[in-house]
């Protein structure tokens, strides 16, 4: 009789080499003994994603994002075919899928494919005759056939959209770290692991660089209250709930700290100072599918121009500076300036959204530790600033210091 269906996750670092696959292998083989049905989904072995990535640089600068997608999803199938390997050795059933084989339809957005729909009848006869269903992070295949990949950090969205799909028991995402930390404990060591956290607290420290869950994964889990347990693949211990609601008495003012070293930011300097400048730059911009983070334009006072800044993705500058220089031209501003010396330090908690005084005592730490605050950015639950790369991780620190979170 089963104890129900359990969707796993293992990231890059649970599967990073022959010992670690063994050991996930022993894990899911145990709850499988205990009787539960499992399909587990795997990322890429260690940093294969960004070695893939770096070789197809070598080879083209900017890659046709099909063939991109061609490359890049061969990292997963090497790592289902491995850990079904391994759970066979140990005696038990288990057999390997590539996203296209389970049926995950996607978009024919290439390297940013969201899903359509799955057809889950496949895993769902495996897991009849009693198999462990392994499948590949990441990836999906459009009704063309062409293969696809779901963005960064895609297998936490494979997992989640699994789990939905067939209505499993439950969802655990295991990874390198005991669970969600009020920052990253790479940067701070006395950050302290929270046992439950909101889907809309994790999506927005998601979006501003927690890299522990990919933000799309966030949005489903939320969209289908599909409950997530984020954990560590090293030990048993509990990590932290991702659910829909925490019950507290008063909400905490902050819970946690984000750092985003992955922006760059362009000036457009002299732009003059009339309707529909902005738009003929931003319409370019949206249409060749660069998105635009922060945005900053002052009036002008003594003259009739003025500068706009905006941050966008690193990976996104080259095409984002020729267009902005085209625009540039074409408006008859002055120069284009690029900076990829900046950082993001953002504090994120839904308290915020009933005291005041946040954003003074934020911009307050900055400034006693001299650190230059280039932009500013706020919504509902997060407040962010600009500054430089430099005082990053010292910003991180002293924010989670002074915020009260240290451990
Ligand atoms: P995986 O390979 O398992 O998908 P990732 O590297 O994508 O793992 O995410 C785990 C990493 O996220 C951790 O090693 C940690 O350094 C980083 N991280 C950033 N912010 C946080 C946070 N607030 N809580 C936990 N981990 C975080
Ligand atoms: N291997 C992919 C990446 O590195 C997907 C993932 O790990 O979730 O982005
Ligand atoms: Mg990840």
């Amino acid at each position: 009789m089963s104890k129900g269906l359990v969707v796993q996750k293992y990231g890059g670092s649970s599967v990073a080499n022959v010992g670690r696959i063994q050991r996930v292998a022993q894990r899911v083989v145990g709850y499988s003994k205990i009787g539960y049905e499992l399909v587990v989904v795997v990322s890429a072995l260690g940093d294969t994603t960004d070695e893939l990535v770096a070789l197809a640089e070598k080879i083209n600068p900017h890659p046709c994002e099909r063939e991109m997608d061609m490359l890049l999803s061969t990292g997963e199938q090497i790592s289902v075919a491995l850990l079904a390997m391994a759970i066979q050795k140990l005696g038990s059933e288990a057999i390997s899928f590539t996203g296209s084989q389970v049926g995950i339809i996607t978009d024919s957005s290439h390297t940013r494919a969201r899903i359509i729909k799955i057809n889950v009848d496949k895993i769902k006869e495996e897991l009849k005759k009693g198999r462990i269903v392994i499948v590949a992070g990441f990836q999906g295949v459009t009704l063309n056939q062409d293969i696809t990949t779901l963005g960064r950090g895609g297998s936490d969205l494979t997992a989640v959209a699994l789990a939905k799909e067939l209505q499993a028991n439950s969802c655990e995402i295991y990874t390198d770290v005991e669970g969600i930390y009020t920052t990253d404990p790479r940067i701070e060591p006395r950050a302290r692991k929270i046992k439950k956290i909101t889907y809309d607290e994790m999506l927005e420290m998601a979006s501003l660089g927690a890299q522990v869950m990919q933000p799309r994964s966030i949005e489903v889990a939320k969209k289908f209250n599909v409950p997530l347990h984020v954990r560590s693949s090293f030990n048993t211990k509990k990590g932290t709930m991702i659910i829909k609601e925490v019950k507290k008495m008063e909400d905490v003012l902050v819970s946690g700290i984000t750092l985003n070293r992955n922006e760059a930011k362009i000036t457009l300097c002299g732009v003059p100072d009339k309707p529909g400048v902005a738009v003929k730059l931003f319409k370019d911009l949206a249409t060749s599918g660069v998105s635009v983070d922060m945005i900053v334009q002052n009036v002008s006072h003594n003259t009739r121009s003025t500068d706009i800044s905006f941050t966008i993705a690193k990976a996104d500058l080259t095409k984002a500076s020729k267009i902005a220089k085209m625009v540039a031209k074409k408006i008859g501003a002055g120069d284009v300036l690029l900076d990829e010396d900046i950082a993001r330090v953002s504090i994120v908690g839904v308290g915020m959204k009933s005291h005041r005084g946040v954003a003074a005592k934020m911009f307050g730490i900055l400034a006693d530790n001299k650190i230059n605050i280039e932009m500013i950015s706020t919504s509902d639950i997060s407040i962010s600033c600009i500054i430089k790369k430099k005082g990053a991780e010292i910003a991180v620190k002293k924010l989670h210091a002074d915020f009260g979170l240290n451990k």
